[in-house]
């Protein structure tokens, strides 16, 4: 199987130097990327001409619950207590099949927007399985583990996690199983210990929400005498397979555990602002650190979107906010957190354009209005593009989006599925 990609317009590389090549040529072989230079004459059993397109490595999405795009606008404009119950009731009512259904919708939409891979935690994980594998994507996926101190609960959110575990090897390596504690509030210091030595056996990271909201932390003090980052650091759960989702509601010494510990953070501002969990991510802080900051967009009930243009450009937005400095944050720095760390938190050889990596590529197509003038590309990618920028895109070497069109399912059969379980859930006669 090869590609060549023929004169792309605008390379972004995000190579070491961070190179913009223009008129190049990209040949992609056994999902890697082969050779970039101009006028490339090897033959490719396809070739396509992007003489109007901007190549860029596709995105990563670092944190996200799939299925909840079937709650896309659902009590939405309530507070966070509020939110979480009306949430926690519909959730309840969620089937194997709806679960299929929502993962299928949101695989789409990700890849639309030029995702090739995302970090996952939800229940009924083998639906979310299925549903990346036929779109051809790849993910990180983590079965959401709670046990409310509750003894027997534990002993069944292990052996769900063991089985689950299990039964993601039919399909690596393009789904890899993770460890997926909810949070602090929702599980047992002995579930977590449980976690921590599990994944040590078995060589799996472990995802947690960690400091999301004020309450939270105060929680935290109260029943443990600890702040969450300072309470995971004693109980020996920080480490470098350790991903902290959010991880806003921080000090210094609680970044310094975090740097310390090579442990890595994703950073959702959409859901954190129209959740309103308050303050702000402390980027500026886990940059001097040298922590690796990956882009997560969270749910679609928290965002309402799982476009990873728009990530970029609310986490830009958000610290020049937040620090009343336009200089604070970098178009390019965002893009590095949306690419480049997302692979590298995770394990991939891939994130750039360069020789030997994996080839995961987004095509945008320079015709759209948002990507003229195109003075800067790197700005346009952040501030003006969106998900609708994206012709075409290439996973491990494999087109799963071509002009515009899923590649391995008829997008209708996705929507038709997708809106009978959304009527189904909701019982909504029309
Ligand atoms: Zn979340």
């Amino acid at each position: 199987m090869s590609i060549l990609l023929k004169n792309c317009k605008i390379v972004i590389t995000q190579n070491k130097e961070r190179k913009i090549l223009k008129d190049v040529d990209i040949l992609i072989e056994n999902g890697k990327i082969a050779k970039i230079s101009k006028s490339i004459k090897e033959n490719a059993l396809e070739t396509i001409d992007c003489s109007n397109k901007l190549v860029m490595p596709a995105l990563f999405n670092a944190h996200t619950h799939s299925p909840m795009v079937l709650l896309r606008g659902y009590r939405d404009d309530q507070e966070l207590e509020a939110w979480l119950k009306d949430v926690r009731e519909i959730e309840s009512k969620l089937k194997p099949k709806h679960i299929y259904a929502g993962a299928l919708f949101a695989c789409m939409e990700m890849i639309k927007t030029g995702t090739y891979c995302f970090v996952d935690m939800y229940f009924e994980m083998q639906e979310v399985a299925k549903a990346v594998s036929e779109l051809g994507m790849k993910a990180f996926l983590g079965y959401g583990m709670v046990d409310f101190g509750n003894e027997e609960k534990r002993e069944s959110e292990i052996k769900e996690t063991i089985k689950f575990v299990k039964s993601m090897e039919k399909y690596s390596p393009n789904i890899t199983p993770v460890l997926a504690p909810h949070a602090i509030y929702t599980c047992s210091k002995e579930l977590l210990n449980w976690v921590n030595e599990f994944a040590k056996q078995k060589n799996l990271l472990k995802t947690i929400h960690v400091s999301e909201t004020r309450k939270e932390v105060f929680e935290c003090v109260k029943s443990h005498g600890l702040r969450p980052v300072e309470y995971l650091y004693k109980i020996g759960f920080l480490d470098e397979n350790t991903i902290l989702f959010h991880s806003s509601w921080v000090t210094k010494n609680e970044i310094k555990l975090i740097a310390n510990a090579k442990s890595k953070v994703v950073h959702c501002p959409t859901s954190n602002m129209k959740l309103a969990t308050a303050g702000a991510f402390p980027m500026r802080e886990y940059l001097e650190s040298n922590t690796i900051i990956c882009l997560g967009t969270d749910g679609a009930c928290s965002n309402n979107s799982l476009d990873m243009f728009r990530e970029m450009k609310f986490a830009a937005l958000l610290q020049k906010w937040f620090r009343w400095n336009g200089a604070e944050i970098k178009a390019q720095q965002v893009l590095d957190f949306a690419t480049l760390n997302g692979a590298k938190a995770f394990g991939l050889n891939t994130g750039s354009i360069e020789i030997g990596k994996q080839a995961n590529i987004a095509i945008l197509n320079l015709e759209h209005y948002s990507l003229k003038p195109l003075l800067n590309p790197v700005s346009n990618i952040v501030y003006s593009a969106t998900g609708d920028c994206v012709s075409d895109v290439i996973v491990e070497g494999k087109f799963v989006l071509r002009n515009g069109k899923l590649v391995n399912i008829q997008e209708e059969k996705i929507m038709k599925k997708f809106e009978n379980q959304v009527k189904d859930l909701f019982r909504l006669n029309n």
